[in-house]
């Protein structure tokens, strides 16, 4: 996950709109957030811990001036959730400073910092700096470091060298003083999208952020394509040949519903999806109801399809983020109890299906189906609008260890009575797919199948804290300096 947003716009407050921006895209990710900023002679990066509406203020955005900024908000994959691991990162250069936000989540971090260590006279520019006590765990930091190494090379040059290397998931917003660049995998996994302003460009993770500031949608930025952006105008370049193979997650669940994915709106393929689930699970039951607010457009379908009336069982507390990206099991039980509330009225003495998204662990929807019996329901029939989640993602979202998916141990029997439905059904793969309406074979959907497009290296080369547990993190010359 996490939102990425950037911004080229000379006699625009770009700061404000990173902000909008960044608040449009705060379901993303919700641990950190951050915005760099450059006047052309300076990179100044504001970040801290928490939303975007806590990290910033009028003032603190009043001090951030420039033509060209950047933003992003956290969800940690590879890092733990720290400031030190707060975006966007920011490395000094020979001739000046870089600062770049990252979504996604990369698979050869290892071999990307051994490349930061080979650097040797990489140190030499290093003495110019103050070295903080504390290092950047992060994947993203070890990019900046290496893109920051440009002796002798434009950015632009640097980045179409080192891209086609940095292998994973990833949509980079990066900037130097005067330039804002864009670049996105070559699998195109985490979307991203070029806008317009009337007086200049933007690029965002999903259109919502541009409809929110006021730009129009250009296009989506092409699976391995770097976009640059400055004085000089707009040039795209492609550092790699694309196989295009987008997150399928994007459609069930991790963009908003306003967005366009691949061309195709999100509300209304997670409509399709219910409306499928409809077809593929059909159940006698008095009213169909949301886990909201991801399970609210296919739940419509699923009633619409059904011909049974759809109203809302649960109240939803919006101001509680979603409950599998806080980062430890405490906090995410805690998230399940301050998330929902029954609506007793609407449930007691009915036969309910109750429509979600994706089940992960089953913590929450054994929660939510007994919070719906203590209410009353006489029924509770579970319909999950993608298939089991079998496989951890290595591409930028932390769902759990193999080990903690229900679906990994269980069978579909088994998960309805640990989680203690009446009956449970997941869409298909194929209906799944088939509602997000892209072409065959251009979706990731390894969680589901254990089928990875990007080839993975060995265990050694995963996890969220290897930059933590290895001996590198003392030696690491990567620093985040706002
Ligand atoms: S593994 Fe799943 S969540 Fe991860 S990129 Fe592929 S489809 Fe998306």
């Amino acid at each position: 996950m996490c939102g990425v947003f950037g911004v080229w716009a000379p006699g625009e407050d770009v700061a404000k709109l990173t902000y909008f921006g960044l608040y449009a895209l705060q379901h993303r990710g919700q641990e950190s957030a951050g915005i760099a900023v450059s006047n052309g002679r300076q990179i100044l990066v504001y970040k801290d811990m928490g939303l975007v509406s806590q990290v910033f203020d009028e003032s603190t955005l009043e001090s951030l001036k420039g033509h060209v900024a950047i933003g992003h908000s956290r969800y940690s994959t590879t890092g733990a959730s720290t400031w030190h691991n707060a975006q966007p990162t920011f490395h000094p250069t020979v001739d000046g400073s870089i600062a770049l936000a990252h979504n996604g989540n990369l698979i050869n971090t290892g071999d990307l910092a051994k490349m930061v260590d080979d650097l040797g006279e990489f140190e030499g520019q290093l003495e110019l700096h103050v070295k903080l006590p504390s290092v950047s765990t992060n994947d993203t930091s070890v990019v900046t470091s290496l893109l920051a190494h440009h002796a002798g090379q434009t950015v632009e040059d640097r980045a179409v060298e080192l891209l086609p290397r940095v292998h994973g998931a990833y949509s980079f917003v990066f900037m130097d003083e005067n330039t804002l660049y864009a670049a996105r995998d070559p699998q195109g996994i985490r979307p991203l999208v070029l806008g317009r302003l009337d007086r200049g460009w933007v690029v965002a993770s999903e259109d919502a952020a541009l409809a929110t500031i006021g730009a129009s949608v250009v296009r989506e930025i092409e699976p391995g394509e770097l976009i640059v952006i400055n004085e000089d105008g707009l040039r795209s370049r492609h550092f790699a040949p694309s196989v295009v193979k987008s997150c399928v997650f994007e459609y069930v669940y991790l963009a908003r519903p306003d967005a366009t994915v691949g061309g195709r709106n999100v509300h209304e393929a997670r409509v399709e999806m219910g409306r499928r689930l409809a077809r593929e699970f059909p159940v006698d039951a008095d009213l169909v109801m949301p886990v909201p607010e991801s399970g609210t457009p296919a739940a419509t379908g699923y009633a619409e399809e059904s011909g049974i009336p759809f109203g809302q069982g649960f109240v939803k507390n919006s101001y509680v983020g979603r409950t599998f990206i806080q980062p430890s099991q405490t906090l995410r039980q805690l998230g399940i109890r301050l998330k929902l509330n029954a609506l007793e009225h609407m449930i007691r003495g009915r036969r309910i299906v109750v429509v979600d998204d994706s089940i992960v662990r089953g913590n929450t929807q054994r929660a939510q189906v007994r919070m719906l019996r203590e209410a009353g329901a006489t029924e509770v029939h579970v319909r999950i609008s993608s298939p089991p989640v079998k496989w951890p993602c290595f591409y930028g979202i932390d769902f759990a260890t193999r080990a903690e998916l229900i679906a990994n141990g269980l069978d579909i029997e088994e998960i309805r009575s640990s989680i203690g439905a009446d009956s449970l059904g997941y869409i298909s793969l194929e209906g799944m797919i088939e509602s997000t309406g892209q072409p065959t074979g251009s979706l990731c959907a390894a969680c589901f199948t254990g089928d990875y497009p990007i080839p993975l290296p060995d265990e050694s080369q995963l996890g969220k804290h290897l930059l933590e547990t290895s001996l590198r993190t003392d030696t690491l010359p990567v620093f985040n300096n706002p």
